[in-house]
């Protein structure tokens, strides 16, 4: 058996399943208990962007999570799979529900 190694990339600009998949438990602008795991941050765009990128408010926990294969997997279901799963969560139906919520970018 193979060991999957860490590789950290650049993002996937429009992904967002990182905004989806974990829960947050710090305060987040208009959420001061967090979110929970599955939902969509309220300040995930549509385009799968984070709307209070530059923001001070932004939760030091999104600025500090880096893009790895390990979790982000090779495309948008992936990464809510693994996320998903990782959660504590059913990651298939996550990737299943919102897996293709967005365009081309991010998959
Ligand atoms: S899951 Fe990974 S690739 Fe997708 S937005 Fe988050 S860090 Fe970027
Ligand atoms: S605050 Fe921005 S980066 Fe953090 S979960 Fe929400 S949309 Fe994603």
């Amino acid at each position: 058996m193979t060991r999957q190694e860490s590789h950290f990339f650049e993002c996937r600009k429009g992904c967002g399943a990182c905004c989806i998949a974990p829960s947050i438990s710090s305060p987040i602008p208009g959420l001061p208990n967090g979110k929970s795991g599955g939902f969509p941050c309220p300040h995930l765009t549509d385009d799968g962007l984070c709307a209070i990128f530059l923001s001070p408010d932004r939760p030091k926990v999104c600025d500090g999570f880096r893009a790895d294969t390990l979790v982000c997997g090779s495309c948008r279901r992936e990464a809510l799979k693994i996320l998903g799963d990782l959660e504590g969560l059913d990651g298939d139906a996550l990737a299943d529900k919102y897996g293709d919520a967005y365009g081309e970018e991010g998959t």
